[in-house]
């Protein structure tokens, strides 16, 4: 599943940071398009650390930075958590881009943005991503299955868009109401 230049037994970044709170719809930010990163400082490093806590404590099969109050183009994604065959650990992809897709398949996605919220949702079945890591290594990444849908649902986030954007009107409409008659439950 992994190839090209993704280095597998490439040591996971150790997770010492405090997790963080995840914004829930229907906060601007998660409609905002995020900006990319320009340079990796201490304080993207910072909060891509607090990124994967966040997404492991939730726990999550991955997370977008904008989701934790950061407009910025970095995701976390656990493929440990996703595939059932031996799987890398917490990876961070910074500026992620999709260089090229192939299939399509729907299958049910959920969200931490929106709890308790299900929806089947098309995807591409294949992908290669482009992205940077923590160290400023450029990486290629060839994912397929759960896993491609899960980077490219996070993907989605930097661009504002969530899984229930992609489902048509009558559906996202019930997920809708279904999400804010719990709010009013909650109350
Ligand atoms: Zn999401």
């Amino acid at each position: 599943m992994f190839s090209n230049t993704y280095d597998a037994q490439k040591k996971a970044p150790a997770v010492m940071a405090e997790p963080v709170g995840i914004l829930k719809y229907p906060h601007s930010l998660l409609a905002s398009t995020s900006a990319p990163v320009d340079r990796i400082d201490s304080s993207i490093r910072a909060i891509s650390q607090r990124m994967l806590a966040t997404m492991l404590m939730a726990p999550g099969f991955g997370l977008a930075a904008n989701q934790v109050g950061v407009p910025k183009r970095i995701l976390t994604v656990n493929p440990a958590r996703i595939m059932d065959e031996p799987a890398p650990g917490p990876m961070v992809m910074i500026n992620p881009e999709v260089r090229e897709s192939r299939g399509g398949e729907w299958d049910e996605e959920g969200c931490l943005s929106l709890p308790g919220l299900y929806g089947f949702v098309k995807r591409p079945t294949w992908a290669i991503l482009e992205y940077t890591d923590l160290e400023g290594e450029k990486v290629e990444m060839e994912a397929e299955g759960y896993l491609a849908r899960c980077l490219l649902h996070e993907l989605d986030h930097l661009d504002g868009t969530l899984f229930w954007d992609r489902l048509p009107a009558s559906q996202r409409n019930l997920l809708k109401l279904k999400f804010f008659t719990r709010m009013e439950w909650a109350r």
